[in-house]
């Protein structure tokens, strides 16, 4: 058998609005295209979507797979073993190994020549609705943007702002959908106390990250004083971190780019169901190949947040979508995504 083969490339993504979240806006991202060949002729892909945040961008992932390519043995199945050994190669770069691991897990499955979700035994239907995310703007163009995404059920409004009150009362004026909300670590627990009242004014059932991704006892605060679930997201990474969060947080949100492989991330979806939290599966700005990835997880999840390629003007893939925010997998084998 010959070694696997591993090719990247920058993926240029813009978005179709400037995306500014708490901490920062952009409207160009740069993922990579990961493609790893067999000698049987098939292929696999994987998107890495780096993160500033985790310390990632497109070079160093592209640095990062060539420390992992030699590590790539020639069976593709000895998947447990692959990803112990690339973390074993080099640590962190969540996001360049999330991409290998989807790209192995694509390549196996087409191996089989059916569908990731049914090689994993999973049921596509089960798939909770995707969220809308609303990027930090003006309240006139936040209420605009409400209006373009009128085909999505649940909207994810970003907050973290001196203005919140002020954009939540915008968007009540124009929706009466349900409303989640991320604050992207901008909140002090004292200041998340104060917005409390005002999140259930306006209807919000779900708050996200409110305050820095440390402060795990400012959780715990408002906790106490919340009657809508809190997700840990900055503050849940792998595994590992879920007992530390358990009793201050009501569910965590999984991302491939954090926690940087699909079985990693089937652990923490079990591992979080044995600690009684809620799971939710989030994404970056990606392209639908990183998101139909993340969607196989769908079926195992309760809060799905993969709009990621949604937001984009120049998605090249076709595979997992969110039409009228239902999560659809595609049926094709592997991944079953396609260039379009
Ligand atoms: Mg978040």
């Amino acid at each position: 058998m010959t070694a696997l083969r591993l090719e990247a490339s920058i993926l240029p993504l813009q978005t179709r609005h400037l995306f500014r979240i708490a901490r920062g806006a952009s409207r160009d991202f740069r993922s990579v295209w990961v493609k790893i060949t067999d000698g049987d002729g098939h292929e696999g892909w994987g998107e890495a979507a780096p993160s500033a945040f985790y310390g990632e961008t497109a070079d160093t992932v592209l640095a990062a797979l060539q420390r992992y390519a030699p590590v790539l043995p020639s069976d593709p199945w000895a998947l447990e073993s692959i990803e112990r050994d690339l973390l074993g190669s080099l640590r962190g770069n969540a996001a360049a190994r999330a991409a290998v691991s989807a790209a192995l897990h694509d390549l196996c499955a087409k191996r089989l020549g059916i569908p990731l979700w049914q090689w994993w035994g999973l049921d596509p239907a089960k798939a909770p609705k995707s969220t809308f995310t609303i990027g930090i703007d003006e309240p006139a163009a936040m209420q605009a943007k409400v209006r373009e995404a009128a085909e999505y059920p649940i909207l994810k409004v970003k907050l973290g702002t001196s203005d919140d009150t002020a954009i939540l009362r915008a968007l009540r004026e124009v929706t009466d959908r349900e409303i989640r909300v991320d604050a992207n670590c901008a909140w002090t627990a004292s200041h998340a106390i104060r917005m409390l009242p005002v999140l259930k004014e306006f209807g919000v059932t779900v708050l996200e990250q409110p305050v820095a991704p440390e402060d795990l006892d400012g959780f715990e605060t408002i906790r106490r004083h919340a009657d809508i679930p809190l997700i840990a997201d900055e503050s849940c990474i792998v595994a590992t971190d879920i007992p530390r969060v358990v009793g201050k947080v009501d569910g965590i949100n999984i991302k491939l780019a954090k926690c940087g492989s699909l079985r990693e991330a089937i652990r923490m979806v079990h591992m979080a169901r044995a600690h009684g939290l809620m799971v939710m599966v989030g994404c970056m700005i990606e392209s639908s190949l990183g998101i139909t990835a993340a969607a196989h997880l769908t079926p195992l999840v309760d809060i799905v947040d993969l709009d990621g390629a949604a937001l984009l003007a120049n998605d090249p893939f076709i595979g997992a979508t969110i039409t009228g925010g239902q999560v659809q997998l595609p049926t094709g084998p592997g991944l079953g995504v396609t260039t379009r």
